[in-house]
């Protein structure tokens, strides 16, 4: 496709535009945009959104190439309307020098699929015991500002307040993994009528409840930006909510899965419902849905957690934790807060896009479309029948919970600064 792209009649903000792609950036937006030279898409009937920003996927290069790389990741980040992730720490080596941070920021630019903002460790391989050389990697070609020992919980809260303290000075930003160790200690399952029933040991909401917690009163304390990983429980939203209502600087993201996935999966052990923090029940589901909704929580995060097969076919005690899920974001999101009346599209741009890069502190993504802007866009069919989700996609790995299910909605193309990484729903290089 030519350099100049007119997509024609896209709904933005429930009118239709014109919006004239060039150079990167878009040009021009508007009714009758005429471009004679230019390639048109006719876009008639699709929406037309901010290229969606994920602040939580795990890329697992380098280390764990048989899971995923950076290039088959981010494969999978475009082909779900994704033009930005940010890529957690918990490779091999652990992302906590300059050096590692900027081999995955390369590897991104080369992948050429999405931009790939790397996320740093707060503690040295992740170990929970010293802090990482958190200013180095700022400075870095990668200029990290979202530091996290995602997978891992910092537990300590004198370290947890030294790095709230140190990022305060370049702006930066803690995402902290809520879980009490001591409290999910051997934990396979939401802590309830399920985990009883099943005889699985019982991860209780308070393990990640008495985290959230601390972790506001802490950065209300030191005046640092907190922000929480994937939220899964009632009582974490009230907390939330109410660290908001003092003004405190704290953000909060929830994932595909807790929207709309309940602990009654796991019913028949089958481990691709086994995940950090674990599904939840039809109460906190509802109860996320309606802090989405509200604003409470920010935005939504993937949590995109590939793994072999082996890892996940297994005994579910035995069996590794995470779930895919770039591909299939947006769809859980039309169908878990658009078809419920929840979220209307303009929200879905503001959690999905612009607020996920305003917490990633991400320059050039998560703009509202208009002209002047950069040609991020994500142009999306939610009146494409119900398809069900295969297992097999970009991604690496097959570990996603929605497989079998019909999810409603259609990735039609993804552009970044102008060009196609997406075109007709597949991969456009
Ligand atoms: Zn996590």
């Amino acid at each position: 496709m030519s350099e100049v792209t007119l997509i024609r009649g896209a709904t933005v903000a429930g009118a239709p535009q014109d919006i004239l792609l060039s150079g990167g950036i878009i040009t021009e937006m508007g009714d009758n945009v005429s471009a004679p030279a230019a390639q048109v898409l006719d876009a008639g009937g699709l929406i037309a959104l901010p290229g969606l920003v994920d602040l939580h996927t795990h890329l697992r290069e380098p280390g764990r190439e048989d899971a995923e790389t950076v290039q088959t990741g981010t494969a999978a980040a475009a082909l779900g309307g994704f033009t930005a992730v940010h890529a957690m720490a918990n490779t091999e080596p652990v992302a906590d020098t300059a050096g590692v941070v900027e081999q995955v920021w390369r590897l991104g630019r080369e992948a050429g699929h999405a931009d790939v903002q790397p996320v740093g460790a707060v503690t040295v391989g992740l170990q929970g015991k010293q802090l990482a050389e958190l200013g180095a990697m700022a400075d870095s070609a990668a200029r990290v500002r979202v530091f996290s020992d995602d997978g891992k919980c910092v537990a300590d809260p004198l370290l947890m307040r030294r790095a709230l303290e140190y990022v305060k000075a370049f702006g930066g930003v803690i995402a902290q993994h809520a879980q009490d160790p001591r409290l999910t200690e051997g934990a396979q399952l939401n802590e309830g009528e399920m985990s009883g029933r099943l005889g699985l040991a019982g991860w209780p909401a308070v393990a990640e409840e008495g985290i959230v917690a601390r972790d506001c009163l802490l950065a209300a304390h030191v005046g640092s930006a907190l922000h929480v990983c994937h939220v899964s429980t009632a009582g974490s939203v009230e907390i939330i909510r109410w660290a908001k209502s003092k003004g405190w600087p704290v953000t909060a993201e929830v994932t595909p899965h807790h929207l709309l996935l309940t602990d009654e999966l796991a019913v028949g052990y089958d481990p691709v419902f086994k995940v950090n923090p674990p599904l939840r029940t039809k109460a906190d589901v509802q109860a996320l849905r309606e802090a989405l909704a509200d604003g409470t929580i920010d935005c939504v995060a993937t949590d995109h957690a590939p793994h072999p097969a082996e890892a996940k076919e297994t005994e579910w005690a035995e069996a590794a934790w995470g779930m895919t899920g770039l591909e299939t974001a947006l769809r859980v999101v039309q169908l878990a807060m658009v078809e419920t009346g929840l979220l209307d599209w303009a929200g879905v741009a503001d959690r999905m896009s612009v607020r996920p890069a305003r917490i990633g502190r991400l320059a050039g993504h998560g703009i509202p479309l208009g002209a002047g802007g950069p040609a991020n866009i994500t142009l999306y069919d939610p009146a494409a029948p119900a398809e069900t989700v295969s297992a097999h996609g970009a991604s690496k790995s097959r570990n996603t919970p929605f497989a079998g299910m019909a999810l409603p909605g259609r990735v039609v193309a993804t552009f970044l600064r102008g060009n196609p990484t997406v075109l007709d729903g597949k991969l456009s290089r």
